[in-house]
């Protein structure tokens, strides 16, 4: 799968495999199912779970137990280590992939086969078409998405690890495919300095601003780590542009080249016009200004991205936001067929032939608080005894068993060496396509605060804080990212929430009210949940404190993830710091301190 012909059969037919792909989403996944289990029933891993006579199916859903990544890991280091792949999986390995799994920026290893990484290949093609279907005149120019790569890393074995996105980056299939409609040359996007990478794109999106139809990133972070950029570097990237040269620190040897190309000529009218806009001191709806045809922003804003929302809508002004994917290293979970769906609505289709997928259903509330699997297989699954919600222990279901309005955690099996695995994000059904199901995202599971009893996730706090920021919009002060930590580094702890705030109009800092900064601590606590507040009215939890922090503050914080091993392009801002590193570069760009009323409950 790397020629063009592949490439013009999915855009010819790609909406016929996917009306085929969904209307058999069952029968594909037991067919996958099977196929897996043919392939690896003898490995080492899953050969300890398999019961003489019984068939493998049966064997799976009754022995084969629920994991973890830490679970698993100890075969994967074998693996890195030099050991034979075939311990997990029957087929050669090719590589690693690195996931950040979690929103705290700690990679993990995914091994991945040839096979399932062409598969994969397919989904961006899918998306691509389905926006080109529904939103019109996105097949008439080019799209500005600015992507990024990591280094490789190589494992004492010799095979490599690396991001998804950055192996995918290197594909004929992306090279011969989307990058042929992406303004960014490809070598500036293969780009390692990230800096360099970054500006070299953002000046060709800006030289061949009337063509680009489509402004995107893979997760709404990066965009607006990039229209920041572009507030820094404006008066540079315009003075290239006047002049014809480029910046002589952009030293990369393959991005000089490919900008030799683009930037050919002083242009110096181009140049003051996207002066003229860059000088307006309110960069409401700067998108639509310097990319006048732009049609849609796309860049995942689902979960912990959906905090930026009001920025990109701010920024892009009526532009519509699309948020056209889900998925994770470990596996593909599904793309969204309603590209024009308002953010908050988003509901992604899952592909039933990027892995096996089962469902644990979690507490109806969604909001984490799921309970407590101790599972090892089904048959533990079904011995559950306990009437305490959190100790309640569930039977997963597979795709076609699914419950609309019910929130599942997803795990996932795949060719590739993954069995039950619990990827760790929670999902709400809310319909079907065809007989493949739609579902929103939620959270990822176990982001929580906590300093007693609470528990407080990702949703919660992200519910809280948007009833509280209301009483900030009509002043004109926008909360551009937060993040949270739970102090107990004294008696009682507290939560403690960091905000970075900036007027609608600018970048200034707005004049903080304690008066009504403490009203917003209010809020946010007045939100939390019934636990929270007996135990914040007991005592066991102290007043709550927001820490609000100057404009470019959680850039600092992304550049500290980058340097620990995080990647720019999967970079997930983390709603709950567990880093005490994160919180001390949080607290230097600190303007101001709130606390909520000492008694309020
Ligand atoms: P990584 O493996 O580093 O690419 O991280 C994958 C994780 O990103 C997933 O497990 C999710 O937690 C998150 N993620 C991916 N797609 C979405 C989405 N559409 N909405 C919200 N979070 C997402």
């Amino acid at each position: 799968m790397a020629g063009e012909k592949e490439i013009k059969e999915i855009y010819d037919n790609g909406m016929k495999i996917l009306e085929e792909l969904t209307s058999n989403a069952y029968e594909i996944q037991e067919q996958m199912l099977e196929e897996i289990l043919i392939r690896n029933a003898g490995t080492e891993y899953l050969s300890r779970f398999f019961v003489h006579g019984q068939n493998h199916k049966q064997n799976f859903k009754a022995n084969v137990p629920i994991v973890t990544y830490e679970d698993i890991k100890p075969y994967i280091d074998r693996i890195a280590n030099g050991e034979t792949s075939s311990i997990l999986f029957a087929d050669p390995i090719t590589q690693f992939i690195q996931s950040t799994g979690t929103s705290e920026g700690k990679p993990k290893l995914i091994p991945m086969t040839a096979e399932s990484f062409e598969k994969r290949m397919v989904k961006p093609l899918l998306v691509d078409l389905v926006m080109k279907k529904c939103i019109s005149g996105l097949d008439q120019g080019k799209s500005f998405y600015l992507f990024f790569v990591k280094p490789e890393m190589e494992t004492p074995s010799g095979l490599m690890a690396s991001l998804y996105t950055t192996s995918y980056f290197k594909t004929q299939i992306f090279k011969n495919g989307l990058a042929k409609f992406c303004t960014s040359p490809i070598d500036t996007i293969l780009c390692l300095d990230n800096k360099q990478s970054m500006y070299c794109q953002l000046l060709t999106g800006l030289l061949l601003r009337d063509e680009v139809v489509r402004i995107g990133s893979s997760f709404a972070s990066v965009l607006a780590r990039s229209i920041k950029f572009l507030e820094d570097y404006w008066k540079e990237l315009c003075s290239n542009i006047r002049t014809g040269f480029l910046s002589d620190w952009i030293a990369d040897p393959a991005c000089r080249n490919a900008m030799s190309s683009i930037l050919t000529r002083p242009e110096p009218e181009l140049a003051d016009l996207i002066q003229q806009i860059c000088e307006d001191k309110s960069w409401e709806g700067i998108i639509k200004e310097v990319w006048p045809e732009v049609k849609c922003i796309s860049s995942i804003v689902t979960g912990s991205m959906s905090q930026y929302i009001p920025l990109l809508e701010f920024y892009g002004g009526g532009i519509p936001l699309v948020s056209p994917n889900c998925g994770s290293s470990e596996a593909c979970f599904g793309i969204n067929l309603e590209p024009l769906s308002k953010p908050f609505d988003v509901s992604y289709t899952i592909l039933p032939n990027m892995a096996y997928f089962e469902f644990l259903p979690v507490n109806n509330d969604g909001g984490g608080k799921s309970r407590e699997f101790k599972l090892r297989g089904a048959s533990a699954t079904e011995s559950s005894e306990s009437t305490n919600e959190t100790t309640t222990v569930n039977k997963p279901v597979d795709l076609a068993n699914v419950k609309i309005g019910r929130y599942y955690e997803v795990v996932v099996t795949t060719l590739a060496g993954l069995y039950r695995y619990r990827v760790g994000d929670v999902l709400k059904v809310t319909g079907f396509y065809n007989k493949s199901p739609q579902f929103q995202f939620v959270e990822r599971q176990n982001v929580v605060l906590s300093i007693d009893l609470d528990k407080t996730t990702e949703v919660d706090l992200s519910k809280a804080i948007t009833k509280a920021k209301l009483v900030l919009e009509p002043l004109g002060i926008m909360l551009t990212t937060y993040s949270s930590y739970a102090d107990t580094s004294l008696t009682p702890g507290r939560y403690v929430l960091f905000w970075e705030l900036k007027m609608k109009g600018s970048n200034d800092l707005p004049k903080l009210d304690a008066k009504i900064m403490e009203e917003c601590c209010g809020i946010v606590e007045e939100s939390f949940d019934f636990t929270y507040k007996s135990l914040r009215k007991g005592g066991v939890i102290s007043a709550l404190e927001l820490r609000v922090v100057k404009h470019g503050t959680f850039d600092e914080l992304m550049d500290f993830y980058v340097s620990k091993g995080a990647s720019i392009s999967q970079y997930k801002p983390p709603s709950c710091l567990k880093s005490e590193e994160a919180v001390k570069i949080l607290n230097l760009g600190m303007v101001g301190t709130f606390f909520s009323p000492k008694t309020m409950f």
